[in-house]
């Protein structure tokens, strides 16, 4: 049996796991980012624990893949990675590779590793080209075409969180502009939402008895919460806006909600489905829209596949 390195590298915690190339997760484990210091460590630290952990198998390691929260292009060039304290612009994969004597080592954008491991082994696994749409505190993307991370020029390519639904908004997001696609659609934004309707009017609501989050939105929801449902509505005008731009250009066969709000499950897909169908040109209108099935493996199961091909 042969085995891939899987490498999922958040700002908290990196995640890595021993996969065979029958997408079998043999073993996983964790250890802490640690991103003082320019993050001088999150390599070697990674490196040092992918040998412990292969010492027994080494001979079977084709190679390791790694995921990364910042854009990453095909040939493993990083350009930034904020939430790891890195601002230079260097090749991840060489530098990875060179502190595990030399072996094979492919980097990718965090999403878009998350996309292929779903394609490979979850949601994705039964259609062809297919995007991924992460709906955690911001919104992120993965592009897969023909079996391959689409990673784009600059490593940007599926980054669909900043695609701007709204010219005229006032707040800004985080990426400095107005009116991007993850200020209304992700669980914050689904948040924001909320907030505007339980101001907008004195309705009951379960909302108001509780802090709101975008988990107590969609448990309202469930509760067929009259406010949470306007709000599931709204959300689903913009998911539904920003998918149908997405099927315009890429036309895929699926698209695959995860992310932390994509745990609400199948009840939102009617209220985004619907503005999907009235935005969406009929020829990429047949795209199915389902929930993830990985859940924090994705990204592990995702980078590995990238050496596994
Ligand atoms: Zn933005």
């Amino acid at each position: 049996m042969k085995y891939a390195i899987g490498i999922d590298v958040g700002g908290t915690s990196v995640k890595m796991g021993i996969v065979s190339t029958e997408g079998e997760l043999k073993e996983a484990w964790e250890i802490p980012t640690r991103v003082e210091d320019g993050g001088k460590a999150i390599l070697p630290d990674i490196a040092a624990s992918v040998k412990e952990h292969i010492s027994g198998i080494a001979d079977d390691v084709t190679g390791a893949g790694i995921g990364l929260p910042g854009p990453v292009d095909d040939e493993g060039v990083i350009r930034k990675a904020v939430n790891l304290g890195w601002d230079r612009t260097f090749n991840v994969a060489e530098e990875l590779s060179g502190l595990l004597s030399g072996m094979t080592v492919k980097a990718a954008n965090d999403a878009n590793v998350a996309a292929l491991g779903e394609y490979w082994l979850g949601a994705g696994k039964d259609y062809g080209d297919m995007v991924m749409v992460t709906l955690g505190t911001g919104i992120g993307g993965g592009i897969v075409h023909h079996g391959k991370i689409y990673a784009g020029t600059t490593g940007a390519g599926g980054e669909i969180g900043h695609i701007c639904l709204n010219p005229n908004e006032k707040l800004s997001c985080g990426c400095g502009k107005k009116g991007c696609f993850e200020q209304y659609a992700s669980a914050t934004g689904v948040v924001r939402l909320a907030n505007e309707e339980l101001k907008a009017s004195s309705d009951p609501s379960e909302l108001r008895d509780a802090p709101v989050t975008a988990k107590a939105v969609w448990d309202a929801v469930r509760n067929h919460d009259k406010l949470a449902i306007r709000v599931a509505e709204r959300f689903g005008y913009y998911l539904g806006w920003g998918l149908s731009i997405i099927a315009g250009v890429v036309n895929p066969e699926v698209f695959v909600l995860g992310g932390g709000m994509s745990k609400a499950g199948d009840m939102m897909i009617p209220y985004v489905r619907e503005h999907f169908d009235k935005y969406t040109f009929h020829a990429c209108r047949d795209a199915q829209i389902v929930i993830a099935k990985l859940g924090n493996s994705a990204g592990t199961l995702g980078a590995a596949k990238m050496v596994i091909d």
